[in-house]
């Protein structure tokens, strides 16, 4: 598993980490994408499953913890392990063990949506009762996403657990916001709906330098090209929409992206030529693997 990737972000420390792989159908994972050009980019199991991974980002700022997104779901009641191909451990509180920081030293953890692969470790087995992981963080959700993931149609209803939602309902630690928000100074939450409608994406800004946790507009690198848009998406063509106008705007700010999914290295930048849209990553950048 990937350690800890530590960057520094103007004044922001940032830690990209890792809460392990999940392995996903390809043909679901790149939608209308041929498999005879998306194997070319990525080699599948015996089973047609591609590895990506769950990577959330831990960030300091004006002297507090934020975690974006909690991972997978691995409490013991989740069916799927070996549809995905989990491991067993916990990744994500190593890690987060492996920094120092205890999960009530989190003040805020966002939700970029709700599915079972990113507010997995939104809650967790304690003392016989399921309870929040971070007791003392605001968990910050769009209004939509909580409302669909509370009364999810018959399409999402498996990717909407309520084990990952309905504890941190009873605690009251949802914070909901509704559409552009400014959390904190330099970080700021954008609706980005398509995946889902309420999904939302982080951008950070320090002495000029900027980042975006993209979510799932661009679950890894390869799916930057704006046709590269996966089947699980609610509404594919909102997220073409989505995608035209956020890249423009990350490509104009000279944003760096962080990539939710990407089972190589998280970070990148977008690049833009006549035959569209690409990213590279950038290895390296102020990044040492913390020991
Ligand atoms: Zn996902």
């Amino acid at each position: 598993m990937r350690s800890p990737l530590h960057l520094k972000l103007g004044e922001l420390e940032l830690f990209v980490l890792n809460d392990g792989e999940i392995w996903l159908d390809g043909g679901s994972t790149f939608g209308v994408v041929p498999r005879v050009i998306w194997s070319k980019l990525t080699q599948p199991d015996e089973q047609n499953r591609i590895r990506l991974s769950m990577n959330p980002l831990l960030v300091r700022i004006a002297g507090q913890w934020v975690l974006v997104e909690t991972g997978i779901d691995r409490k013991p009641g989740f069916k799927h392990r070996e549809l995905y191909r989990l491991s067993e451990e916990n990744p994500l509180l190593a890690q987060l063990a492996l920094l120092g920081v205890r999960p009530e030293d989190i003040a805020w953890v966002i939700n970029t949506h709700l599915h079972f692969d990113h507010a997995g470790l939104n809650t967790r087995w304690q003392g016989g009762r399921l309870l929040p992981t971070f007791p003392k963080a605001r968990y910050v959700v769009q209004q939509q996403e909580l409302e669909d993931a509370i009364h999810p149609h018959e399409r999402s209803r498996a990717s909407y657990l309520p084990e990952n939602i309905e504890p941190v309902l009873e605690a009251g630690l949802f914070e909901v916001v509704e559409g552009e928000t400014e959390l904190l100074p330099g970080l700021r939450l954008l609706p980005v709906p398509g995946h889902t409608l309420g999904m939302q994406a982080v951008e950070l800004e320090s002495e000029g330098r900027r980042l975006a946790f993209t979510a799932d507009l661009i679950p890894t690198l390869m799916q930057t090209p704006l046709l590269y848009i996966m089947a699980f998406d609610l509404y594919p063509m909102t997220t073409l929409e989505t995608r035209k106008k956020m890249y423009a705007r990350w490509l104009e700010g000279d944003y760096l992206l962080c990539f939710t999914h990407e089972p190589g290295h998280p970070l990148g930048r977008l690049i833009q030529t006549e035959r569209g849209y690409r990213a590279e990553p950038v290895p390296g950048l102020d990044s040492r693997p913390s020991s």
